[in-house]
């Protein structure tokens, strides 16, 4: 294993180019500040796998974005990633916007994607009767697909992570400075590491890293976005993604069903000072509801079960940057990964992965262990398959989450994954134990007893989402009620 990588991000982005690595004989290592995978923009977008009609033709957004796509369906059979390919409209409400859209349908066509077309209006209520019927038509997109972000994330890395690359979490990489004699030193929060080739997958703060290294400067804009998700027991007035046309902050606020079956409405789109600000903020949330009523006139906040935000990394050159960094033997970048970020995550890994392996001159390895086989969600399972999941384990017998119907088995299963949860958010991610409509109000408690279990730890010791979240703040006097 003599070449040493390190990639400084573990998103999407860095997960896909760190499973590309892992065919190859080299030493990886995946260095993330958060205390665990997808903790960026990779947790907290649309999970929508966009057909690619957005992005200029000749960008490597384009590019990418539709070489993802198609990518998407195959890559989330082989990993056992939710994937569902649902089509989405574009609404036009004037002829304005019917121009819009015949620019989209050209810029889509341009850039290779399929089965495009425009409808008109009765076309539009007839797939989606819930829509506003001042609608007047809309670009239909057959090959958008649903996924879940952070679950393709964990999917990535644990296949990585079963082929040799390590994973380090709570380190930030502070600086990177290349050494006279080739490669670099990389100061990190937790002191020094070195290594041959360095990868800036570091999503809205990639600009700093870059910045250090080259004097051809980037700047990142955080751009964040607020969301309504609702609970996924309701019916869902769509089938489809409806988007609004696109506006120069990005693609506008979408009403979809998300791939698990809940409603989402949002982004918003606003600059904001701090790439971590991801709370929501009520003007946010008041312009994300007024906006989706457009869509959706009865859209309100029945039924909501949360609300959330992400940072969009918008490089101001508008494009994604992907490759080596100018005038630097060694280091590599994928920067400014905004929409559609997601999309293109399985082309960037595979482009960027591929380059820096050619450069280096790797050695592809003689066996490549396939990904693991994820079990199916009890949620999911047939009368028949749960009786058969409880009789191989009795924890699939034992229901943790209510709301969501997760076992006490799958919990331990995310625990045991390669880049395992250790935190009760982390769990909730891997297994919707927590995202139900009482957010883990009832099974946070049994959740953190299983954690403490599996990690040999005392409870107190458990986190919500790493660093100095403790959930559990001492012992209540254990000899109350004892006299
Ligand atoms: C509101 C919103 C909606 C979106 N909707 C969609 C969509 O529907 N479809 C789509 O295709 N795309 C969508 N995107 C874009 C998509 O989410 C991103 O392009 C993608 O997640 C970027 O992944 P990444 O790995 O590059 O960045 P991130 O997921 O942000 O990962 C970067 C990682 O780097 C770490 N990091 C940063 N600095 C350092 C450092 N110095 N040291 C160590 N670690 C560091 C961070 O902790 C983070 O984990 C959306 C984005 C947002 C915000």
């Amino acid at each position: 294993m003599g070449v040493s990588i390190l990639i400084a991000g573990a998103g999407v982005t860095g997960c896909a180019v760190a499973r590309v690595l892992s065919r190859y004989q080299a030493s990886v290592t995946v260095v993330d500040m958060a205390a665990d995978l997808a903790e960026g923009a990779s947790k907290a977008n649309s999970g929508i796998v966009h057909a690619g009609f957005d992005a200029h033709p000749g960008t490597a957004k384009a590019e990418m974005n539709v070489l993802g796509a198609r990518m998407y369906p195959a890559l989330c059979a082989e990993l056992g990633v939710p994937y569902r390919q649902a089509g989405a409209l574009v609404l036009g409400f004037d002829e304005e916007d019917r121009k819009t859209l015949e620019g989209l349908l050209e810029q889509g066509k341009t850039n290779g994607v399929p089965g495009l077309e425009i409808l008109e209006k009765d076309q539009v209520l007839a797939m989606e009767p819930n829509t506003n019927p001042e609608v007047v038509c809309a670009l239909w997109a057959p090959t958008s697909g649903l996924t879940s972000p952070y679950e393709m994330t964990f999917a990535l890395a644990d296949h990585a992570a079963l082929n040799g690359v390590g994973f380090a979490f709570d380190e930030e990489v502070l600086s990177v400075e290349p050494k006279a004699e080739g490669g670099f030193r990389v100061t990190t929060s937790k002191g020094e590491r070195e290594c041959d080739i360095f990868i800036n997958c570091a999503g809205v703060f990639a600009d700093k890293l870059h910045n250090g290294l080259c004097a051809d400067k980037k700047s990142i804009t955080a751009r964040r976005g607020q969301y309504y998700l609702f609970d996924r027991t309701g019916t869902i007035p769509f089938n489809h993604t409806m988007f609004q046309c696109p506006t120069k902050m990005g693609k506008g606020v979408l009403v979809t069903p998300t791939v698990h079956g809940n409603l989402l409405l949002g982004p918003s789109a606003e600059d904001i000072p701090d790439g971590l600000d991801t709370s929501t903020t009520a003007e946010g949330l008041a312009f994300v509801l007024d906006k989706s009523r457009r869509t959706w006139p009865k859209a309100g906040m029945w039924g909501t079960i949360t609300n959330f935000s992400g940072i969009r990394a918008h490089e101001n050159g508008g494009d994604f940057v992907i490759g080596a960094v100018p005038g630097l033997k060694g280091a590599y970048e994928a920067l400014g990964i905004e929409s559609p970020g997601l999309s293109a995550a399985p082309a960037i890994g595979e482009k960027l992965g591929s380059q820096v392996a050619q450069e280096a001159g790797l050695e592809i390895k003689k066996e490549i262990v396939p990904p693991m086989k994820r079990p199916k969600p009890f949620h999911d399972m047939s009368n028949e398959e749960r009786a058969e999941a409880v009789a191989k384990d009795p924890d699939y017998g034992k229901i943790v989450c209510r709301c969501e119907v997760v076992t006490e088995a799958e919990i331990r299963e995310a625990i045991r994954r390669p880049v395992g949860a250790r935190s009760v958010d982390a769990v909730k991610r891997r297994t919707r134990a927590g995202m139900g409509r009482c957010q883990g109000g009832f099974c946070s408690p049994r959740v953190m007893e299983i954690l403490s279990e599996e990690m040999g730890v005392p409870m107190i010791d458990i986190t919500k989402n790493g660093g100095g979240s403790y959930l559990l703040t001492g012992r209540i006097d254990d000899t109350l009620g004892k006299e």
